[in-house]
């Protein structure tokens, strides 16, 4: 029995070297994929909630890699903010779904008002991610008014004379600004009041239990009713079931994400539901 504590930490450094040497992979592997057909946007519809119509669409991060399989933006995109490669990984996102919109705007595509793109802290600190963002719209030749830009709450409580500086010369070339994961971190909406926002994003974790959870439906019905005195429209993620639509509706949010209505699709896939849902 004296070897147990000895063979218990040679288990754990095992296991500490493959979580190090997996990183370690992801990163090197993932520079690589960057700008190559491993990495792809995947399309979420966003819905209004009163008419039932597509209104917009959010760009999410793919990875498919020869060695490792799919591994998912919950594990990469942090392993990227730590090494910096989110900026490149970023500006890829963010050209890559302007471009996109575009095609969409030139098939006639009408419903689509606007395309959504996740920031992270990272790059929304970095000093030159105005410029980024300006660049991508010129070469893309997107109108600023129809990107949005995703940050979340905890990336704007961070440094928010910075991220509030930042967002107000983005919100000025005309680019729409929503807070994501909104209800998950620390700050309230009387401290985003200061802030350019045009859309408050509630986190899908309110949304899965909200018709038997009184404390997450007093919630989100408490978000719902300042957004409204703030003038920002409210999109719910997370929403699965007609009895979840039934509920943030009745609160009178604008629009939802959500299974219900859509996975994330491949641009074939989402081609495919653009074509279904279009047909009257
Ligand atoms: P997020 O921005 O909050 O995106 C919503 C996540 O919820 C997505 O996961 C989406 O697939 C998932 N989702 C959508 N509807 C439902 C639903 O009805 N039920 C459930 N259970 N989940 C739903 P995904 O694509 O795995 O992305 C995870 C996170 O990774 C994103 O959370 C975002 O924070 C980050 N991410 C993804 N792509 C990018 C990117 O291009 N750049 C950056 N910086 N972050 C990204
Ligand atoms: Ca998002
Ligand atoms: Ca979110
Ligand atoms: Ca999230």
């Amino acid at each position: 029995a004296k070897d147990v504590g000895k063979n218990n930490y040679q288990v754990f450094e095992a296991g500490m070297n493959i979580a190090v040497e997996r990183r370690h992979r992801i990163s090197r592997n993932l520079a690589l994929a960057i700008g190559r057909t491993e990495l792809t946007l995947a399309y979420q519809p966003k819905v209004a909630i009163a008419s039932g119509g597509i209104v917009g669409v959010e760009a999410l991060a793919r990875w498919h890699d020869r060695e490792l399989g799919i591994i998912g933006p919950e594990e990469f995109i942090p392993i990227a903010e730590d090494t910096g490669l989110i900026l490149s990984l970023g500006e890829w996102v963010l050209c890559e779904a302007c471009t996109q919109m575009k095609r969409w705007e030139a098939q006639g595509e009408e419903r689509l008002q606007g395309i959504s793109v996740n920031v992270s802290t990272y790059q929304l600190n970095h000093q030159n991610f105005v410029e980024v963002v300006k660049g991508v719209l010129e070469k893309t030749g997107l109108e600023a008014g129809r990107l949005e830009l995703e940050v979340t709450e905890s990336a704007v409580m961070q440094n928010p004379e910075r991220a509030c500086a930042i967002l107000t010369e983005l919100h000025q070339l005309g680019v729409k600004i929503a807070i994501d994961d909104f209800g998950t971190g620390y700050s309230n909406l009387s401290q985003l009041k200061r802030f350019p926002i045009d859309y408050l994003k509630i986190d899908q974790s309110f949304i899965s239990g909200i018709a038997t959870d009184i404390q997450n439906a007093a919630l989100v019905k408490t978000i719902v009713a300042m957004a409204y005195n703030l003038n920002l429209e409210v999109i719910v993620e997370g929403v699965e079931t007609e009895e979840q639509l039934a509920f943030v509706k009745n609160l009178g949010a604008h629009m939802y994400q959500g299974y219900l209505c859509s996975e994330p699709l491949s641009v074939e896939e989402f081609q495919q539901f653009l074509g279904r849902t279009g047909e009257k």
